[in-house]
């Protein structure tokens, strides 16, 4: 080992070039002996929005804990902790000096949007409208409120809001506040594109208009790309040490991550980089037809949700991505493919065996990872089954702890494994990305793929994450209407069509990365985003 592992090297056995320079420093805070240490910390620009891009566990909270006071930083130094004049000396001459004289002085305010936005009713007890009232110190409410389209949620009991209405209540209620310093813990969970890219300009304006200070955690890569000016890639052992490295420009920070390599460290994050290519078909796929389903309909009771599906053609070893708004149709759609859900009109019983991971997935018995793994299919512990499921979804740590007793994103890693690891004619996944971290969504979306190309599987992808639509999706089907009223869906369609169709619906253009060919959402009425617009090409550029 190169000395810095606790149990074995965090890349897998790659060679580690040089050690990256700051462990070669005293850290920025060590919990304790043989504890969690944190190298570097993200430095805040008034005016500007920071973006910490890495996966979880690697010190982002603890960083921002420092950052807003509240945590004395020990410069590894846990046994006799270093007072603040100390570690102002420390940070002399850096970018961070003027912001931890402030923080010394007690200058520093802060608001801040947690993470798991599930616990706030736990926490709060009483409607989005007295939640929101206590945080208005802007005079900002009104105006939050109708663009994160809250409204209709505002007598509403907080114990009674769903996910996504939860996150868009928190992220108004943290926007709301008059502080210095923002911090936001991801805001896309729960959210579709529309609204993450709401979330997104408002905490952009914040900065540019007001000139507040925003440090932003998220894994949602096109969305980070549009809300961030400069990005700190955040690498490590997760729970040994974390590194969060200076800043970088967003658009390079985010082609070294996903290229595995950061130039100015040194250093190799991950064996093998993330490649967009456009829009290219898989080779496997000829057209040839797996299914062809009727025109569908569905509607939930009187004057409640209708939905319509045009009919239309599931192509054998395709990858057919599924897009719209929330509220719209799609889990719908998904749980009348699978039988769970009679329709009104037209027959969706496709007689096709299909392996269905549900977007709220449920697996919660009392029963090993690994007991329930090696009941769906006998591949279980052989060698491919191991390098193309259980590495890529990081599984091997959770095999022997029960499924009853794992987090949001282990459930979901492991519900991802039991869906592709079934023996089925179509592989329906609604919303992969939810609760994976940006290192597991991308290993998950690799694995996705090269599950479907070796398999010659077809797999249909319900999701909001751009990026994993992008990588994985061969055509798409696009939902659109009123949410929560009515829904339609078109036939499936070629990408270029699908996402243009789609993105028109939301006024988002995207252009494509010179250097790596990652889709990239253009700042609303730049110069591309006008171009893009009149010529009708939403999605690729010329
Ligand atoms: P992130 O926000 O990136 O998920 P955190 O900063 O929350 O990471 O945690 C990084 C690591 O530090 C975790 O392994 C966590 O268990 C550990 N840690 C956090 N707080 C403490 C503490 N008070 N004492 C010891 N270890 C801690
Ligand atoms: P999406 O997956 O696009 O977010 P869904 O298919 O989950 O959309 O839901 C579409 C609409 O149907 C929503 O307004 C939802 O509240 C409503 N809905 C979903 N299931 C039921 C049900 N069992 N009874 C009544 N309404 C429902």
């Amino acid at each position: 080992t190169c000395g810095i592992c606790v149990e074995k090297c965090p890349f897998d056995a790659i060679e580690i070039i040089n050690l990256p320079q700051e462990l070669q420093e005293e850290p920025a805070h060590r919990y304790g002996e043989n504890a969690f240490s944190l190298y570097g910390l993200p430095a805040p620009q008034e005016g500007q929005v920071t973006g910490i891009l890495g996966p979880n566990g690697i010190g982002k909270t603890t960083a921002v804990r420092i950052l807003a006071g509240e945590l004395e930083p020990n410069l590894g130094r846990y046994e006799e902790s270093p007072d603040w004049d100390e570690v102002l000396e420390a940070y002399r001459g850096t970018e961070l000096q003027d912001y931890i004289a402030d923080v010394r002085d007690g200058e520093i305010t802060v608001a801040r949007k947690p993470q798991y936005v599930d616990q706030i009713p736990k926490q709060f007890d009483g409607n989005t409208r007295q939640l929101l009232e206590q945080t208005d110190e802007r005079d900002a409410l009104d105006s939050l409120v109708e663009r994160l389209s809250i409204g209709p949620v505002m007598d509403q009991a907080i114990e009674d809001l769903s996910g996504g209405e939860l996150q868009r209540v928190a992220i108004a209620a943290t926007l709301a506040r008059d502080t210095d310093f923002y911090f936001l813990d991801e805001i896309t969970p729960y959210l579709d594109i529309g609204q993450r890219v709401t979330a997104a300009r408002l905490i952009r304006e914040l900065a540019e208009d007001e000139g507040k200070s925003m440090l932003v955690v998220e894994h949602d890569l096109a969305i980070l790309d549009l809300l961030a000016d400069t990005l700190h890639v955040a690498y490590g052992e997760p729970g040994a040490y974390g590194v969060i490295t200076s800043p970088k420009s967003v658009r390079n920070g985010i082609n070294e991550y996903l290229s595995g390599y950061l130039d100015n460290e040194n250093m190799r994050i991950r064996q093998n980089p993330i490649e967009f290519e456009e829009h290219a078909p898989r080779t496997a796929t000829h057209g040839d037809v797996l299914v062809d389903y009727p025109d569908l309909s569905k509607s939930y009771g009187e004057g409640e949700f209708s939905l319509e599906i045009k009919g239309g053609e599931i192509h054998r070893n395709e990858v057919l991505g599924i897009v719209g708004p929330n509220g719209i149709g799609k889990s719908t759609f998904a749980k009348l493919l699978t039988g769970n859900l009679d329709t009104d009109e037209g027959d969706a019983d496709l007689d096709l065996d299909i392996s269905y991971k549900p977007q709220y997935v449920t697996i919660d018995q009392h029963m090993r990872v690994d007991a329930f793994l090696s009941s769906i299919t006998d591949q279980f512990g052989s060698s491919y089954w191991n390098t193309e499921i259980a590495q890529p979804l990081q599984l091997e740590r959770i095999m022997e702890q029960n499924l009853s007793d794992l987090s949001g994103g282990e459930r979901q890693r492991v519900a991802i494994a039991a869906c592709l690891s079934d023996s089925a004619d179509l592989y329906l996944l609604d919303e992969p990305s939810a609760h994976l971290d940006v290192e597991q969504r991308v290993q998950a979306t690799s694995a996705i793929r090269r599950y479907a190309e070796q398999q010659d599987a077809t797999v249909m992808v319900i999701d909001h994450d751009t990026y994993m639509i992008d990588l994985l999706a061969d055509r798409l089907m696009v939902f659109d209407g009123e949410p929560a009223v009515h829904g339609h869906a078109s036939q499936p369609q070629p990408m270029r069509d699908g996402m243009n169709e789609f993105l028109a619906n939301l006024e988002v253009t995207f252009r494509r990365d010179e250097r790596t060919s990652r889709p990239r959402i253009n700042k609303p009425d730049s110069q591309l985003d006008r171009e893009q617009k009149r010529e009708g090409e939403y999605y690729y550029s010329p």
